[in-house]
């Protein structure tokens, strides 16, 4: 049976990368080497990843001034490494879900971190929209997709401090204007690549301006000189984002991506709001996020949850529970979902619908 994966990470990847993976574990660019045993100093792993890093540039059109990394140690070393890195006395969050939360727990450990807004009370239902920013803080951070609660900041916004965006699951998902921000990072098991991999667009003029000593591996300046090789990369995850941003150039770029992933989301949501038996759990359309959509059962049916999902599985629907925290479900729709598992999603929807 067709499996339609629906999991919010490690995720769905398109089977163009998975293809070109299993090529790349038996015979990695023609070296008779599994990519799994070359050197990452090998000058095909080294062609590797310049153009990765090259094929990160264009897709997002990442204007000069920046670099971009390959880090291990995933998004949640980033929540640490932005504010030992950019921080000296102040920094400002906003609080938006879980993610945020926990990123703003590391900034703690390094000055006055202030949160400007949360949408706690209201279970990460919203996002926060009336805050002001302070103006001396070194940075202000944002989590522009929230996993868990299915929000998502869809645009990029002007602020008057340097701006950081943890993107580990809407990176590639829209045009993103990248002058706007300072940093923007996350983990590659979301809508890129196997688990294993960070990215980091780094602002250079950014850096620099912190008076405390910075241990080597935790320096971005450190892997900026070092070309994302000061120690060894994620060899493995890093030519399997390499085979992802292949696919998604061949398909038109990221605005290509955005035009389906709208379609997809907008099918789905309509799916929710029609059917007697879920409500989403996201109000406002403009909160929305186009790759974790989240719902419940509605009122009078709350005792349908397992069935529907059981007879979702018994179709090959898998990993569109809820996170832990909220119950309910979550179908992530991120780039490499095709829209054929949406529309089986809607289908056990409206099935299930008809029998209850
Ligand atoms: C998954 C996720 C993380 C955590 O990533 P790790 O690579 O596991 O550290 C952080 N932020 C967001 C928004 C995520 O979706």
């Amino acid at each position: 049976m067709k499996k339609h994966n629906f999991y919010a990470g490690p995720s769905i990847l398109p089977q163009y990368t998975i293809d070109k993976t299993i090529e790349g574990i038996k015979d990695f660019a023609g070296t008779g080497l599994s990519i799994l045993e070359i050197s990452h100093r090998s000058k095909e792993f080294v062609a590797c990843m310049n153009d990765t890093v090259a094929l990160f540039k264009e897709l997002l059109e990442i204007p000069a001034g920046y670099q971009v990394l390959f880090l291990g140690g995933g998004a949640s070393l980033q929540f640490a490494m932005v504010p030992m890195n950019l921080m000296n006395k102040k920094s400002a969050y906003l609080n938006t879900g879980e993610w945020a939360g926990k990123a703003l727990k590391e900034a703690k450990l390094f000055g006055e971190a202030v949160e400007v807004a949360s949408s706690k009370e209201k279970l990460f239902n919203y996002i926060p929209k009336d805050y002001t920013i302070p103006e001396d803080a070194d940075y202000f951070h944002i989590t522009s997709n929230n996993t868990i609660y299915g929000t998502e900041l869809k645009k990029d916004l002007d602020v008057k401090i340097p701006l950081v965006a943890d993107m580990s699951s809407d990176i590639f998902s829209r045009p993103v204007d990248v002058s706007k921000y300072a940093i923007i990072y996350g983990g590659a098991q979301k809508n890129l690549a196997p688990a294993g991999v960070a990215f980091v667009i780094v602002k250079e003029d950014i850096l620099g301006k912190v008076t405390r000593p910075i241990p080597s591996m935790l320096d971005y300046r450190v892997h900026i000189k070092g070309e994302s090789m000061f120690n060894t990369p994620p060899v493995f995850a890093i030519f399997a984002a390499q085979q992802t941003l292949k696919w998604l150039k061949d398909l038109g770029g990221v605005k290509a991506m955005q035009k389906k992933n709208i379609e997809k989301a907008t099918l789905l949501y309509d799916e929710i709001e029609r059917n007697k038996l879920f409500v989403p759990t996201i109000a406002d359309p403009e909160d929305r996020s186009l790759m974790n959509i989240c719902f419940v059962m509605s009122e009078n049916y709350k005792e349908l949850e397992k069935p529907f999902g059981d007879f979702a599985k018994a179709q090959g629907i898998l990993g569109i529970e809820g996170h832990r925290s909220v119950g309910g479900f979550r179908a992530s729709t991120y780039n490499a979902l095709p829209r054929e598992s949406v529309e089986a999603l809607i289908n056990a929807m409206k099935e299930f619908e008809s029998k209850s």
